[in-house]
Order: C-alpha cells, then structure tokens, then sequence
C-alpha cells in the first residue's frame, strides 16, 4: 500500500486521477485516502476551504438542468448548486437534423449561464472524485463542496481514442459524425458533395445515447441523395457491431422497408475498429456467424462514425460505479444503491433504458420527489418506469416515434388512430421538429413537466 501510495503521488504530475486510480485498483489497492493529494500534484492541500450546499447536482446537461428545474418548482426556496464547467448547453437531439439540413447548428446551443435556472449557484468547475462518507466531492484545482443530498449527472464520455486512426481525421477525408456539435453541419456538407461512390455508416457497441442515431444520420443522407438523383451511383452500408437493425423488434418491419428502398447493405457483427483518412479505408472487427473474427478493410467515401461510448472516467474510478463503471442506482428510485443520499440519472445511470433526453425527462422529476422526501419535504416515493425515446427520422418529413420503457415495452404517448409509433408518420416528424425544442427548453428545463408527472409507488 506504501509503494503504490508512493507511486501514485510520484505520478500525479504527468497522470489523471483516474488512471491512477484504475492501475492502483487493478493492482488491488484503494487510492481513497489520497485522492486529494493526487489531484493536488502529488501534494498536500493547503487550502481546506469548503463550500456547501443542501443540493449539488454534478452536470448541468439535459438531466442536470431538468432536476434543478423541477426541484424548484416544488420549493423555490432550496439551495442548490450545479457543478459543471462548459460555457454551453447543447440540445443535442438537434443534431440529428443539423446533419440532415434542417437545423442551424446555432439554435441547438444556449449558453449555461442562460440555461442555468435562476435561484442556482453555478459552480464553475469540473468535478474530480467522490469522498461519499463525508458528503464531499472534489473539484479540478482541489476545491472542496459538501453537499447534503448530491443528483450525479455529468452524461457520458465519447471515446474516439478507442478507433485507431480516428481523431487525426475527424472532420476531414470524408470522416464526420452527428455526435459532435461542430461535425453534424460536415454531414450535411459531405451529403451534398457525394455524387457517387460509396457511404459507410457505423454504429459501436451498446450502450450508446440515443441508439437510433446512427441510423437517423443514414435515412436521411439517403433521402437527400435519392432526391438529388444521386442514390443509385451511391453504395450505402450499415455497418453495426450489434445484432439487429434496432433493439424493440416492433419498429424493426417500417425500418427495413427504408433500408429496401434506399438499397441500404446491412452488416451486423462489424464493429470499427480503425480508420485511414488520407487512405480512405475503414476497418472492421467483423464476427461470423461461427462465432470467428477476422479483419475487414472497406474502402470509403463517406464515412460517419458513432464513437464507442463509456462512464465519464472520474465515475469509473469512483466508489459509486458499478463494474461496467456506470453509477449505480435502483432502475426505479434512481437513488444510489450504497449512498442514500445519493442520486443518478441521464446517460451516467446503469439503468437499462435508453439513454435518451427524453428519459431524463420522465426521471427528473422522479429524482426531484425522491429527494424531497428524503429531506422531509414529500411524501411517498415516485418511480421511474424506463421510458426512453427514439424518433427515427426515415425521410425528411417522416419519422417512425419509438417509445418504449424497461423490457423494451412499447409506450406511445398518443392514441393509435393519432400516431402509431410503429408506422413512417408526418405528425411525428412535425413533432420532433417543431414541438420537441420548445418542450425541451421552455418545458423539460423550466420545471413545467409536460408528460412527465411522476407516478407514486403503492403506499
Ligand atoms: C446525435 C445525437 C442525437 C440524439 N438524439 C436524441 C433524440 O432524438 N431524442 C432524445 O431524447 N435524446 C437524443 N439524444 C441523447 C440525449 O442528448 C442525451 O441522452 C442527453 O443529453 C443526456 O443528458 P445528460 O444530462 O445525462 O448528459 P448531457 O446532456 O450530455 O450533459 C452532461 C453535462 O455534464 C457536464 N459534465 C461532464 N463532466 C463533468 C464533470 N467532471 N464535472 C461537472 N460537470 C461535468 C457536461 O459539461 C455537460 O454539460 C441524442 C444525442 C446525440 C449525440
């Protein structure tokens, strides 16, 4: 224990927190004692000034802001502090349609300061690590915030480095993705320079924010193309390290009459492994159906990638992951499963639905209750029913409405004769384009809980 000690303050200068504590646990040995020390370069805090606060939420994205929003709504009189160092707050649902042409990029960003409810100290700094026994997290720099009850929900980490070859070519050769708020309007770009040729789309393994997405990105460069004249000189392939076209198989027949149509190749079991931008090639760990793996090399013209997705690394290493490094919580409580006073939700939850704003919708106010009453302040405990969504936009003006909670159960939130999720539908694109913003900004962040109301358990 001495050496690692020794070690892991010796490499505090060149190293994260997080790597460092990942090689001592791997080794058998728990950093927690010097994880203050660590951050601090190696050495020992001087300045023990703390701040505290009744409510510290940790992220100001979709889940964050949603929670601080409908806490307030139900005691406007609380002291809440949001941690979070980003300038911007992205409505990334819209990104989906700033690579299909519809959005301005613009219109997807507010800036925090704009975003964060009033009433809500901002805490302008990125959470390092956990002290949970003593109610306190350490900031970047090694501040100290002591919190009494903590909402943890800084979203998930894109792991580009995990592709070979990736970063040194994203945004150039070809190479864009709808994950990146600066790429999506490149897919547009890329779209309408593809006069033939050949378009790899890819998705990674599960679990991914918003698994439609990949797929939303390739419908709709299809439809541009076909309406350009430009599909049939265009070889499109799906290229997925999955099994399926998409989790709930009830949505499944209206997407493969897209993938007919738009003559889309689908390969299942071929996850990207390396990209040559200059080269224009891809590869892929492909998986048979004997189980054998072997490396495939395919040429590219377009090629847009879903990056592999993991717990941020600060979350990984903490004592409140689980082993896939997700924060662990009860699926409908959404309170830790070891710290009471702890609570997750967002795509840092190892719940089981879909990572989605739409479940940070519906588990915001499960979060604000739960908390509350734990604070004396409400009764009964609400329960959140893993409702997630996905609108797939199939062609500009079309969209097949996934909706579905834990179990992949379908749950429209419109009767059948006005929207069948399961069918192309205009209604359901009006929605994702014209309605779903303003419910997102003027509702979900403003405490308003259109559609959201949380149910109670039986007492
Ligand atoms: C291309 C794309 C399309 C999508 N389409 C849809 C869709 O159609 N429908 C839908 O419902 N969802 C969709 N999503 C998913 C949705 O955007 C996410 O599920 C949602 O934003 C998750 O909210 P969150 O608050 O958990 O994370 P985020 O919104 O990502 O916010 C996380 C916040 O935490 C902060 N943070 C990170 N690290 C720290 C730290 N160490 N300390 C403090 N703060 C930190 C970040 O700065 C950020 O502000 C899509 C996502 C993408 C990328």
């Amino acid at each position: 224990m001495r050496s690692t000690t020794m070690w892991a303050l010796a490499e505090a200068r060149s190293k994260s927190l997080p790597e460092i504590v990942a090689v001592a646990q791997k080794a058998g040995y728990d950093m927690k004692g010097v994880v203050r020390r660590i951050i601090n370069q190696g050495r020992t805090p001087l300045d023990d000034v703390e701040v505290a606060h009744a409510i510290v939420i940790i992220g100001g994205g979709a889940a964050g802001i949603a929670t601080a929003a409908s806490l307030l709504a139900r005691d406007p009189e609380l002291d809440i502090a949001i941690i979070d160092p980003a300038d911007v707050h992205y409505y990334q649902p819209g990104w989906t349609l700033v690579g299909g042409g519809v959005f301005d990029a613009a219109t997807t960003a507010h800036t925090m300061a704009a975003t964060i409810p009033r009433g809500v100290h901002w805490i302008k700094a990125a959470v390092a690590a956990f002290e949970p026994e003593r109610n306190a997290l350490i900031l970047d720099g090694c501040r100290v915030v002591k919190y009494q009850q903590l909402v943890v929900c800084p979203g998930l980490k894109l792991d580009w480095h995990a592709i070979e070859g990736l970063s040194d070519t994203l945004g150039r050769n070809g190479v864009t993705s709808n994950y990146l708020y600066h790429l999506a309007p490149y897919t547009w770009k890329l779209v309408n320079e593809l006069g033939r040729g050949r378009a790899i789309f890819t998705q990674p393994p599960m679990p991914i924010k918003c698994a439609g997405a990949p797929q939303k990105a390739m419908y709709l460069s299809a439809d541009q193309w076909k309406r350009n004249g430009a599909l049939e000189h265009i070889d499109i392939e799906f290229c997925s390290a999955g099994a399926a076209l998409f989790g709930v198989a009830d949505y499944v027949p209206a997407l493969m009459e897209y993938v007919q149509n738009y003559g889309i190749q689908l390969s299942f079991g071929n996850t990207l492994v390396r990209v040559d931008g200059p080269g224009k090639i891809a590869t892929f760990r492909c998986t048979g159906a004997n189980g054998v793996e072997q490396l495939v090399e395919r040429p590219f013209d377009l090629l847009h990638v879903v990056p592999p997705q993991v717990a941020p690394d600060f979350i990984r290493v903490s004592p409140l992951a689980d082993a896939a490094g997700w924060v662990n919580v009860d699926q409908a409580t959404l309170r830790h499963k070891n710290w009471p006073n702890i609570y997750a939700l967002g795509d840092v939850a190892n719940t089981p639905n879909a990572k989605t704003a739409a479940a940070a919708r519906k588990q915001a106010p499960v979060v604000a209750h739960n908390l509350l009453a734990a604070m004396g302040k409400a009764e009964g405990s609400a329960q959140y029913d893993g409702y997630g969504s996905c609108p797939l936009t199939v062609e500009r003006g079309k969209i097949v409405l996934a909706e579905f909670t834990y179990g992949g159960k379908l749950a429209p939130s419109f009767p059948r004769w006005l929207l069948d999720g399961t069918r192309p539908s205009r209604l359901a694109w009006l929605l994702k384009e014209r309605i779903l913003p303003p419910l997102y900004w003027k509702g979900m962040l403003k405490g308003r809980e259109w559609l959201a109301k949380p149910e109670l358990a039986d007492q």
